[in-house]
């Protein structure tokens, strides 16, 4: 064996779950297919990041109608965390129901909120999390304050705030994972830049997977990373119940538990590109669900101008609203309509990396009278809407977004809300298949092997030492941003491996 524990991919999902396990002395490996994230320069640049894609894959997937289109996600050290706007918010308790929404139910999930709660507290510890609990009307119950007092708003933004409880809202500070120390902003590692959302940290101070997990997981002696290893194949033992080989595109390895971290689009090509002659359909697949109902938030970018007024808001991602998230306040639409959040603030070069053909002054004259919000519904499972390859084993991504009613409902009542705080023009824009960030679904957990990839404690039904630890186990995304949950469930998943280890109940 080359170790206890595999771990393929090093982000939310791998990077947690090493942390968490490391202090038991188990060998642990993790394969990753990226690389550190270079430290330069460009990581602050709208055009290397936005334009050139610098940092993302060079890769072309197809749609449901074969055709290309380049997905917006990199392979690093970290994953999709090394860009992450940093928000990280707990679902809350209504998530963990069933809930109707216009165009669909949600399913129920197979543990509560008070499952996850413990795991919520300790990963927003160790993700430097800011937040101030009590003032989200939909927060679901926490132990205590956040370990971290709330990012402060700039004077701008919080003559907002003040706007916006004036008309009967309740916003709040935006949970935000990022090591700032407001007491001593001369020698706090965050400098509260404009270059976060969207980009790497190049002090390293976002609370990212690779600052967060790997990093403290590999100050232990008995963790290993190796870099540019991508897994291209599992193999299966004579039963089919335990994956004997791990197959990278140098070389093989072999663990006593292999946990699956690569992204929830990643996660299911690679069971699907591990058929063989006794799973046919791919592995972990009986259920016929590998790849199915994924999920991806509907999601639209907003920029709220005033012509009257300049906004010098440099760290913007400040306020969150969930006044809309249970209830739309229509008594004729009873249906949740979604989440607010502000976007980093856009920079005339982050417009200009975005919209090239606009003139630079008129890209300028809009950064500096725009304010950005980030609006979020929830997309609702469909098995049509799923991960398949292609036959050269390449990747096709099936999406048509469910609920845009409501999602179309938020905007509009958002629209009318900015107008009446004096933001005459407002544009939405909604993200397309490319925009794979806050991808989910695809290898679910549950009850039912019939219906479900994984069993509660996201070990697969079918492999006994296969589990998942990636955002691909969730039957449900909710309206809030995915990351904390999988770092939860992360470290929930470690605590029940640490156990199977400690009875002897792994072979
Ligand atoms: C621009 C952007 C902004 C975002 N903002 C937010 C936010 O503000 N809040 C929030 O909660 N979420 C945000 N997200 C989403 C968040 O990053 C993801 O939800 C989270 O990273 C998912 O964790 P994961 O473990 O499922 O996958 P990832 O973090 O993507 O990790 C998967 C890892 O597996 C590796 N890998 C893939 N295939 C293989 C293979 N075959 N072999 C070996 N390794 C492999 C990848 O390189 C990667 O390191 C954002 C994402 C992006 C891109
Ligand atoms: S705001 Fe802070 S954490 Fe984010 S990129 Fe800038 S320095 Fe890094």
């Amino acid at each position: 064996m080359d170790a206890d524990v595999i771990i393929i991919g090093s982000g939310a999902g791998g990077g947690t779950l090493a942390r968490a396990l490391a202090p038991t002395g188990l060998s642990i490996l993790i394969l990753e297919r990226g690389d550190y994230l270079p430290r330069e320069q460009p990581n602050w640049e709208a055009e290397a990041v936005f334009q050139k894609h610098r940092y993302h894959t060079q890769e072309s997937w197809q749609d449901s109608q074969g055709r290309p289109f380049r997905p917006i996600t990199g392979y690093h050290v970290g994953g999709n965390t090394k860009f992450y706007g940093a928000a990280i918010l707990r679902r809350r308790l209504t998530d963990f129901a069933g809930r109707q929404h216009r165009d669909g139910r949600t399913p129920e999930w197979p543990i509560r909120y008070a499952d996850l709660a413990p795991y919520y507290d300790i990963a927003e510890r160790w993700y430097f999390a800011h937040g101030q609990a009590g003032l989200d009307p939909t927060e679901p119950p926490r132990g205590g304050a956040f370990p971290y007092p709330p990012m402060a708003h700039e004077p701008y933004m919080a003559r907002l705030v003040e706007q916006l409880v004036g008309l009967g809202l309740h916003p709040f500070p935006l949970p935000i994972a990022l090591n700032r120390d407001a007491l001593n902003p001369l020698t706090s590692p965050c400098i509260r830049c404009a270059t976060c959302d969207g980009f790497p940290c190049l002090v390293h101070a976002k609370g990212d997977a690779e600052i967060c997990g790997i990093e403290p997981a590999l100050r232990h002696p008995n963790v290993r990373l190796a870099c540019n290893e991508r897994v291209i194949r599992l193999e299966t033992s004579p039963s089919g119940r335990q994956i004997e080989k791990i197959r990278t595109d140098s070389t093989t390895y072999t663990a006593r538990i292999v946990v699956l971290a690569a992204g929830a689009i990643q996660s299911a090509a690679l069971l699907l590109a591990s058929a063989d002659h006794r799973a046919p359909t791919g592995l972990a697949n009986r259920s016929d669900q590998v790849g199915r109902n994924y999920l991806c938030h509907i999601n639209s970018a907003c920029l709220a101008i005033n012509p009257a007024k300049t906004n010098p808001t440099i760290f913007q991602k400040t306020i969150g609203i969930n006044d809309f998230y249970d209830a739309s306040g229509d008594p004729s639409y009873p249906y949740p309509l979604g989440h607010i959040q502000n976007l980093g603030k856009v920079t005339p070069s982050v417009l200009h990396a975005q919209r090239p053909h606009l003139p630079y002054a008129l890209v300028r004259w809009i950064a500096r009278h725009s304010v950005d919000w980030w609006l979020t519904t929830e997309d609702l499972p469909d098995p049509d809407n799923r991960v398949t390859l292609d036959p050269k084993g390449s990747i096709r991504l099936s999406w048509a977004p469910q609920n845009l009613a409501s999602h179309e409902r938020l905007c509009s009542h958002w629209r009318k809300l900015l107008h009446t705080l004096g933001y005459p023009f407002v544009f939405f824009e909604r993200m397309g298949i490319e925009a794979t960030a806050h991808q989910a679904g695809t290898l679910v957990f549950g009850g039912n092997p019939q219906t479900s990839v994984l069993n509660p404690w996201c070990q697969t039904h079918d492999i006994d030492n296969l589990y998942v630890t990636d955002a691909s186990f969730m039957p449900s995304i909710s309206a809030v941003n995915p990351s904390l949950t999988v770092m939860a469930n992360a470290i929930r998943v470690a605590e029940h491996l640490k156990g199977q280890f400690a009875e002897g109940r792994v072979p």
